[in-house]
């Protein structure tokens, strides 16, 4: 089995300045994981910076979205190439806030997937309800329209690149974590809908990441769900010492005594 991938989305947050010094700290802090990998997302704006000060890390850097073509006439996007070319390895897709702010839909996810992939990236495609419709009992109905939409018309072998977040919208900035069985439920619902469409062993392999309020005090009860393969993390991201307790989720008592500088700096 691949090793967790525990990811953070720092959405439009720090400077290049800033996004060194977050650098500065959490390399240091991590330093001797080896048990998962660790990703992280940060503004566009900051990915030279990131790749730089992770280089000879085993920190990846990743951006948070892509548009769909090689270049050309589109101000202000940016492309999968260019991503690249900078020395990322990953891209998020279809993040709850760019389909609500920016009106993406399941088929700008499928494109920009291909595109990611072509790029020789890989996507971290998010998909989530919101609290209307798991209220009303259509979590699973639009997990798989999402599925679906987003994903279903890819090859096998695209399929077997890619890295999915269920992240319900509900959970994400407000504090309310799904419980460790909401979230294993509404992975395995994906899992099914994966092996539906690619085959049970491509299913086996998905790897599908929790993310929505994700903190250093939840995380270790939700990876200890067999169903979770790894984290996507917003606000949590932010602070090096935070982000490290949650990448170090199996042992962050013993982290946390062998860090008492980084700790006391947090307060
Ligand atoms: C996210 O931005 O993908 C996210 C899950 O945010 P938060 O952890 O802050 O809920």
């Amino acid at each position: 089995m691949t090793r967790p991938l525990m990811a953070g989305n720092w959405k439009m947050y720090k400077t290049p300045t800033e996004t060194q010094h977050f650098f500065e700290k959490f390399n240091a802090l991590v330093a001797d994981v080896r048990h998962c990998e660790i990703l992280i997302c940060p503004p566009a704006l900051d990915l030279t910076t990131a790749v730089e000060a992770t280089i000879q890390t085993n920190v990846a850097i990743g951006a948070q979205n892509l548009y769909p073509g090689k270049e050309g006439a589109f101000t202000g996007e940016i492309s999968g190439r260019m991503i690249k070319s900078a020395g990322c390895c990953h891209v998020l897709i279809g993040h709850s806030e760019r389909r609500r702010y920016f009106h993406e839909t399941d088929a700008n996810v499928f494109e920009k997937t291909v595109a990611a992939l072509e790029a020789g990236l890989t996507p971290v495609v998010c998909v989530g309800e919101v609290l209307e419709e798991r209220e009303g009992g259509k979590t699973e109905e639009v997990l798989v329209r999402q599925f679906r939409g987003g994903l279903g018309e890819l090859t096998a072998d695209q399929f077997a690149e890619l890295v999915v977040a269920y992240e319900p919208i509900w959970a994400i900035g407000t504090g309310k974590t799904a419980t460790p069985k909401i979230a294993a439920d509404a992975h395995a619902t994906i899992r099914k809908e994966a092996a539906k469409v690619f085959g049970s062993s491509a299913a086996k392999s998905l790897r599908i990441l929790y993310g929505g309020s994700v903190k250093p005090d939840n995380v270790g009860i939700l990876m200890a769900q067999e169903e979770i393969n790894g984290v996507l993390v917003g606000g949590a991201s932010l602070d090096p010492l935070s982000f490290a307790k949650i990448v170090n989720y199996r042992n962050s008592d013993r982290f946390l005594e062998t860090q008492p500088h980084q700790l006391m700096h947090s307060r």
